[in-house]
């Protein structure tokens, strides 16, 4: 094959990488010769370890995201003929899982300056059916929670924040998941933290965190899971609770303490390269930053632009051996959601021009400043 126009090395520098670190190996191994791989004592260590960590009042392990997003709902008794208010600029599990509890999504817009939910649209949007509301902070900038909390209030309807891409992020000095109904974090192989797959689910309300317990585990508390010896079937399993599947085995849970006693380190390279992102492209004339909030902190999962001629600049870029990334469509199009192009302005604007720059803690200095050059030289060409 013909060599590339690449000046570092050949290597194509990705959009992500999945960070694993040291400490993982060794510590999985250790856990694969103990004799216990099911849901255990790692599994306890992880979510006392992340509520001490991001101060969350409860929290439970599952075995992914979209799990958690599921058994949340579940845990509202989210059903058939619900309403569901949710963001279409998004991964589509955040919405897959409202279809999986056989409830509707109804898709406010978003605002372009961020890519996140509009709050004034969600208003707009709230009917009789209404059952529960979705929100996801986009790239880890966390949402307007304080306007979408006083919704919620207002309206007397519960909040779960998808909050896959936030674990670190915070709002007004909170960790995201420390206040409000619901968080459900990812620790998905690209996500900041992760564990192969893997998910959490916070909350502040102990009715919600004694519900999911069961709905993680087929209705049964597997922490209070008694048995005798004549009747070896847990005594506590009444079956008046729907359970699924979607324990967090202890193989996982070691991958992602591992992850979380590591998170700062992960979360300082992704700082230092979303600020020099930030100072050094901030004047571009085509492309456009986020808007990111003083009263919040990103942790830049992702970091997203809008360019107008995205696919010249993706072609550009990758000819020079940098690799970026188109990764959410509006999910209303889709058939599984009605295929109908619902009337959102922003949501429309920013399905044509948003793209994400490489970021991940695996990024080089070197690599970071090659990228801000030739996405300058790109601005100054075009
Ligand atoms: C990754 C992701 C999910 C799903 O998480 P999984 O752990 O992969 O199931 C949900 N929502 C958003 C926004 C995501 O990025």
């Amino acid at each position: 094959m013909a060599k590339k126009d690449y000046e570092l090395g050949g290597e194509l520098i990705r959009t992500w990488s999945t960070y694993v670190p040291e400490e993982a190996i060794t510590e999985v191994s250790k856990t694969l010769r103990s004799g216990w791989l099911n849901t255990g004592k790692k599994e306890k260590e992880l979510r006392a370890t992340a509520c001490k960590k991001w101060g969350f009042p409860y929290c439970v392990a599952v075995n992914n995201g979209t799990a958690a997003l599921r058994a949340s709902l579940a845990t509202l008794g989210v059903g058939p003929g619900d309403e569901v208010i949710s963001t279409p600029f998004t991964f589509i599990a955040t919405n897959t899982a409202i279809l999986e509890q056989g409830a509707k999504p109804v898709f406010a817009d978003i605002k372009y300056d961020d890519l996140n939910i509009d709050p004034k649209s969600i208003e707009k949007k709230i009917t009789s059916k209404t059952k529960a509301i979705i929100v996801v902070h986009y790239g880890g900038n966390p949402c307007d929670m304080a306007e979408i909390w006083k919704i919620g209030r207002k309206h007397r309807i519960p909040i779960i924040e998808d909050a896959a891409h936030a674990f670190g992020s915070m709002y007004k000095g909170n960790y995201i998941g420390a206040k409000g109904d619901l968080a459900c974090f990812s620790f998905q192989v690209v996500k900041i933290i992760n564990s192969g797959d893997g998910g959490l689910i916070s909350t502040s309300k102990k009715r919600y965190y004694k519900k999911l317990k069961k709905i993680i585990w087929y209705g049964i508390d597997k922490e209070e899971k008694t048995t005798n010896l004549l009747n070896p079937f847990p005594k506590n399993f009444r079956g008046e609770v729907l359970g699924f599947k979607y324990n967090m085995n202890d193989i996982v849970a070691t991958l992602a303490l591992a992850g979380v006693n590591h998170f700062d380190e992960a979360e300082d390279k992704r700082k230092f390269i979303g600020e020099r992102y930030r100072n050094e492209l901030g004047d571009l004339k085509g492309l456009k930053l986020m808007k990111y909030y003083s009263d919040r902190k990103p942790n830049y999962q992702i970091f997203p632009v809008h360019v107008e001629n995205r696919l010249s600049f993706a072609k550009s870029l990758h000819q020079k051996g940098i690799m970026l990334n188109i990764n959410n469509r509006r999910n209303d199009i889709y058939p599984m959601f009605g295929g109908i192009r619902r009337d959102l302005v922003n949501t429309a604007k920013a399905d044509k021009d948003v793209i994400l720059l490489p970021m991940h803690s695996d990024l080089t200095e070197s690599q970071v400043s090659y990228i801000i050059e030739n996405v300058a030289k790109f601005d100054r060409l075009h």
